[in-house]
């Protein structure tokens, strides 16, 4: 949907920008010829800067080509287009199964605003800054505290979590005043409890989203969507909410308890002590 968004402005831009028009012309582009993100990063021509200064100067345009290209025109144009039946799919596993599930936007919009609660839990707050370090594949779980981010006004870099990017994870680390790091592997997460830090425990159960308070008395889990039922086996999670996807008890490969009652921070979301 990303890529459809993207893919739309190309001609879009070619269309409204005489600079655009300018720099891809003169590279043999035309609109038509950027099918997808491989076509994009092959063939539409880097621009710098100076390029933008050199067309300003020579035209005398301060907008660069770009006076009808406002962010909320780009916007309007985005918003305008055909919407996906579905906002995601996404991938777990149930025993011996790989579950393969589709996202609706309804529970997109919940899934939001109940991450949006949990943040604020944490105290996060505008202005602030927050690294994201989720896998791709992840994306599916961590997509609605990206948005929860976004309508609290946090703004947020993302790096990958593995070790050949941890440049990127130092260089937000040194520039910003992260308010929040969401996605840290187990690993990372032991050694800063060693260093006397208590971060808080982020579980993907199934296609449901678990998210440790600052109570940190277990991972909360959206008890109107959600249910987890705990046996002998195992865990189980099942959807309670009308979802895109139905889970009828599923197996959660993981041993822990489930803690019904309130949780001191308020909410009355169940919450799942992984053992
Ligand atoms: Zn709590």
């Amino acid at each position: 949907m990303q890529t459809e968004r993207i893919l739309s402005l190309v001609p879009y831009a070619y269309e409204r920008s005489a600079f655009y028009r300018e720099v891809w012309d003169a590279a043999g582009v035309r609109p038509g010829d950027i099918r997808d993100l491989d076509d994009f990063a092959r063939r539409i021509p880097t621009i710098t800067r100076d390029d933008i200064r050199a067309f300003r100067r020579r035209t005398g345009d301060p907008y660069a080509g770009g006076a009808e290209m406002s962010r909320a025109s780009m916007v309007a144009a985005a918003a305008a287009l055909p919407r996906a039946p579905i906002a995601g799919i996404g991938r777990y596993r149930a025993g011996d199964q790989i579950v393969d599930f589709p996202i609706g936007w309804d529970e997109t919009d919940r899934d939001t605003a109940w991450a949006r609660e949990q943040l604020t839990r944490w105290g996060v707050s505008r202005p602030g800054y927050a690294l994201v370090t989720a896998a791709m594949w992840q994306g599916p779980w961590v997509s609605p505290v990206l948005r929860a981010c976004r309508e609290l006004g946090i703004t947020f870099g993302m790096a990958d979590v593995f070790g050949w990017d941890s440049r990127r994870t130092a260089t937000f680390a040194r520039r910003l005043p992260l308010s929040m790091v969401f996605g840290l592997g187990r690993e990372t997460a032991e050694a800063l409890a060693d260093a006397g830090l208590r971060p808080g425990l982020i579980a993907l159960l199934g296609p449901a989203l678990a998210l440790e308070c600052p109570q940190r008395a277990g991972a909360h889990v959206n008890g109107a969507e959600w249910l987890v039922e705990e046996t002998s086996d195992g865990l189980f999670l099942s959807t309670v909410a009308e979802r895109a996807h139905q889970a009828r008890r599923v197996p959660l490969a993981i041993a822990g308890s489930v803690l019904s009652g309130p949780c001191p921070c308020g909410s009355p979301d169940p919450r799942v002590r992984l053992a």
